[in-house]
């Protein structure tokens, strides 16, 4: 395995003549790539992938650390999430042939997607971005239990009590308040 380091002047494009039989490690050590407009980070980030040659697929396996900055849907907190992402992509040179590109795809249907690549170039940033993109949560909560803001006072129920009695609606007590409230 031949390991080499982008940094940040090197652009994150990956010839494939350029992967050696043996197979190429990659630590990336610039940023520029990441989806800064899509989703906010704090401090740094790891990255690492290798790329192995199998005949005309080439296989590439890499993890990425960080730490995503996220604000929570209940009480608006931000608040970190440190992530551990790992993925494979496998790219295919035979596009050449539809024919044979159809029959290997079929044997390989068990595996994962695989993409056919038109040239000779592998775009890593791009592979990178789109993985932290699908990485990003749908559903952000500062803590499962975040109690978010009183309906009625707005206050934040995460550092402050407030005398509301939202959420006592089914007690025994609130429906009496309510024959009290009615009958005045
Ligand atoms: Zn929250
Ligand atoms: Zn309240």
């Amino acid at each position: 395995m031949r390991f080499i380091s982008l940094t940040e002047d090197a652009v994150l494009q990956v010839q494939t003549v350029e992967i050696p039989e043996e197979g190429l490690s990659v630590k990336v050590t610039d940023g520029s790539w990441f989806p800064d407009r899509e989703v906010a980070r704090r401090g740094g980030l790891e990255v690492e992938v290798s790329f192995t040659r199998r005949n005309e697929r080439i296989s590439v396996v890499g993890s990425i650390d960080l730490v995503m900055l996220l604000s929570c849907d209940r009480c608006l907190a931000d608040f970190e999430l440190p992530k551990h992402i790992d993925f494979q992509v496998v790219f295919d040179l035979s596009g050449a042939d539809p024919a044979l590109t159809a029959r290997e795809y079929e044997c390989d249907q068990s595996e994962m997607d695989v993409i056919f690549l038109e040239d000779p170039v592998i775009d890593l940033g791009a592979i990178l971005s789109q993985q932290v993109i699908m990485e990003v949560p749908r559903k952000n909560l500062c803590q499962n239990d975040c109690q978010g803001f009183c309906p009625d006072c707005g206050v934040d129920l995460n550092k402050n009590k407030c005398s509301c009695e939202v959420g006592d609606a089914d007690s025994p007590f609130s429906v009496l308040r309510q024959l009290t409230t009615k009958k005045n």
